[in-house]
C-alpha cells in the first residue's frame, strides 16, 4: 500500500512539476512571438525609407552632347539655348559647347 502511495504522489510531483514547465515554455514562446510582431514593425516602418531611396535612384538621365557621356539630371550643368535644355557633365564641357556656337 504504502509503495502505491509513494508511486501515486510521485506521479502527482511530476505533473506539477510538468504544469509548470508546460507555463514556462508557454511564456516564452509568448515573448519570442512578441519579440517577432516588433520586428514586423520595424521592418514595415523601414519600408517607405527604402523606397525613398529607390526613387532616388532613379534618376533620369541626360546626354552630354560635347563629350557623350551619360549623367544624373541633378546633377548635370544645363544650358538653356533656343528654348533647348543642354547638359554637361562639367563647366568644360559646357564652355566647348559656347565656344562652338561662338566659332
Ligand atoms: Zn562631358
Amino acid at each position: 500500500m504504502e509503495v502505491v502511495l509513494n508511486v501515486l504522489s510521485l506521479l502527482f510531483i511530476f505533473m506539477i512539476v510538468r504544469s509548470v514547465f508546460r507555463l514556462f515554455e508557454l511564456s516564452r514562446i509568448k515573448k519570442a512571438t512578441q519579440a517577432r510582431e516588433e520586428e514586423l514593425k520595424q521592418i514595415k516602418i523601414e519600408e517607405p525609407a527604402e523606397k525613398e531611396v529607390a526613387e532616388k535612384e532613379v534618376v533620369e538621365m541626360v546626354q552630354d552632347n560635347i563629350c557623350g557621356c551619360a549623367i544624373p539630371r541633378n546633377k548635370a550643368y544645363i544650358l538653356s539655348k533656343d528654348d533647348k535644355e543642354h547638359y554637361f557633365c562639367s563647366w568644360d564641357c559646357r564652355q566647348k559647347f559656347i565656344d562652338s556656337y561662338q566659332a
